[in-house]
């Protein structure tokens, strides 16, 4: 781990007697979930390591804020330069770990690098403002000034992407930043640090501690110097997150699960809805909070779209992310693939049909063959809750204004994609669905310059563009006069 520009491992079992007990619970091994081999491990900090790290991470604040902006700017951008340079084997790292397939790991460093590349513009940081009402010789000045030591906790499913939308903002506006990475993927983090320490950041501005989630979890959200927590994640460790930092009152962006809708408009360009289809349901095997969900097939369009999809979804390859031509890697454990296993059950127990896919690829542990469900309804499960595998169920509807009114009982509000061609529908339809992104005839949504989060149960605040600065700023006014 990386503590204060040291790198560090655990001081838990240091006395003769733990050192002698069978089993060395110091360390955290990390496996590759294509090949179930151990690919190596990280230290359990405890909690006097996390004191001494947020104590560290205070005292680099103090410096760090006033190193002036064009400078730290430079400083990421150095960073920024460094991970592109070391793109390919950084990508390595992140499909050993996740295992994602290696195009998409090498698209996520470099959709990672660009978060750091959008927050190293000192522009991003011009807020400040002189308001005309004071009396002459009186200023009235609205400034922004960073909020503090911030802590982070992240996923798994993009390892390197859900850290640098973080600690790039946070730290171009003078933040010190404390990242606790998801324990399936420690070292993409590990090497993305590695990278900013040889960039110039200084020791203690970035931090990465590794151990276990209530230990780390637990002193981040005690401690009063600690005084903002980006969470990425699921719902309910968030809401326990969340109510974890009401007693330092510590300011939250949470961002959350999602059950993004797809709609397929009667009007549609069918052929481009299955390859936003695909594009959104399938990338990283559908483990992204941004994933299409189920997909709401209009009547009239719906038999087109579901043989059009079925015959694309039975070309996709299956296999090691570092293999060629794969589309399709692994699930990121068992446990990830009992729950799309019985999602499909219930589904099928319910009266959807399987048109693809289906079950567990035969030949390996870990994998999910791409499924496509017809004829499923909204009471299913995979319906109603979040899938996070390939697996696309086709909703069938006839009258939109019943749809959307379906689709606003949802609690999550993260992401939602609708096909249309006319402009009425796609106004209202933009308007009506109560997420925080939509994408209209497009199945990709991300970009370093856009505010990404959600609404309702998928959370609070916004990550990138011009808003994902804010989370990382107080306002100050200051009154002046002679
Ligand atoms: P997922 O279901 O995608 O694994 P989680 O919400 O469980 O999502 O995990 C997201 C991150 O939150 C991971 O880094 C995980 O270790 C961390 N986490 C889980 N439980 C806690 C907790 N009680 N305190 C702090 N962090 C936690």
């Amino acid at each position: 781990a990386l503590v204060n520009g040291v790198w560090v491992s655990s001081t838990k079992n240091t006395t003769a007697s733990a050192t002698e007990s069978a089993v060395d619970d110091s360390w955290h091994e990390v496996v590759n979930p294509a090949t179930q081999a151990v690919i190596g491990r990280v230290p359990q900090l405890t909690e006097a390591q996390m004191e001494d790290c947020i104590s560290a991470a205070e005292a680099a604040f103090y410096q760090w804020r006033e190193v002036p902006a064009k400078q730290r700017c430079a400083t990421l951008a150095r960073w920024h330069a460094a991970i592109v340079a070391d793109r390919e084997r950084l990508a390595r790292i992140l499909t050993l770990e996740q295992g994602k397939p290696l195009a998409e790991a090498l698209g996520e460093i470099d959709y990672a690098a660009s978060y750091i590349q959008w927050y190293a513009q000192p522009a991003v940081l011009e807020r400040s403002a002189v308001l005309p009402y004071g009396d002459t010789p009186t200023s009235m000045l609205v400034v922004s000034e960073p909020i503090g030591v911030c802590a982070a906790i992240t996923p798994w499913n993009f390892p390197a992407a859900m850290i640098t939308r973080k600690v790039a903002p946070a730290l171009a506006a003078g933040c010190s930043m404390i990242v606790k990475p998801a324990p399936d993927t420690p070292f993409t983090a590990l090497a993305l640090a590695e990278l900013a320490l040889e960039a110039g950041i200084p020791a203690g501005v970035l931090n990465v501690v590794t151990g276990e989630a209530e230990v780390i979890g637990g002193t981040l959200t005690r401690s009063a110097k600690v005084r903002k927590l980006s969470f990425t994640g699921s719902t309910g460790v968030g809401r326990y997150l969340a109510a974890a930092c009401a007693p330092t009152l510590k300011r939250l962006s949470l961002e959350l699960g999602g059950n993004a809708p797809f709609i397929v408009c009667e009007d549609a360009d069918v052929d481009a809805a299955v390859q936003g289809a695909l594009d959104s349901k399938f990338r990283n095997a559908g483990q992204t909070c941004v994933c299409a969900n189920a997909f709401y097939v209009h009547d009239s369009v719906y038999e087109a779209f579901a043989d059009k999809l079925v015959a694309r979804v039975k070309k996709l390859q299956l296999g090691r992310g570092d293999e060629a031509e794969v589309n399709i890697g692994p699930l990121i454990n068992e446990a990830a693939l009992t729950k799309v296993e019985q999602l499909v059950a219930d589904a099928v127990a319910q009266g959807a049909t399987v048109r693809c896919g289906g079950a567990r690829w035969a030949e390996q542990a870990q994998w999910f063959v791409p499924t496509v469900l017809t004829e499923a309804t909204q009471d299913m499960r995979c319906v109603k809750e979040e899938i996070f595998g390939p697996v696309a169920p086709l909703v069938r509807y006839s009258d939109e204004a019943g749809l959307l009114a379906s689709l606003r009982q949802q609690e999550a509000g993260l992401a939602a994609y609708f096909y249309s061609q006319q402009l009425g529908r796609i106004q209202r339809l933009s308007r009506q669905l109560e997420v925080g992104m939509v994408g209209v005839n497009t199945g990709l949504i991300s970009d370093a310059a856009v505010p990404f989060g959600g609404v309702k149960a998928s959370g609070m605040g916004r990550e990138g563009g011009q808003q994902g600065i804010e989370e990382y700023l107080e306002t100050k006014y200051i009154k002046l006069s002679q």
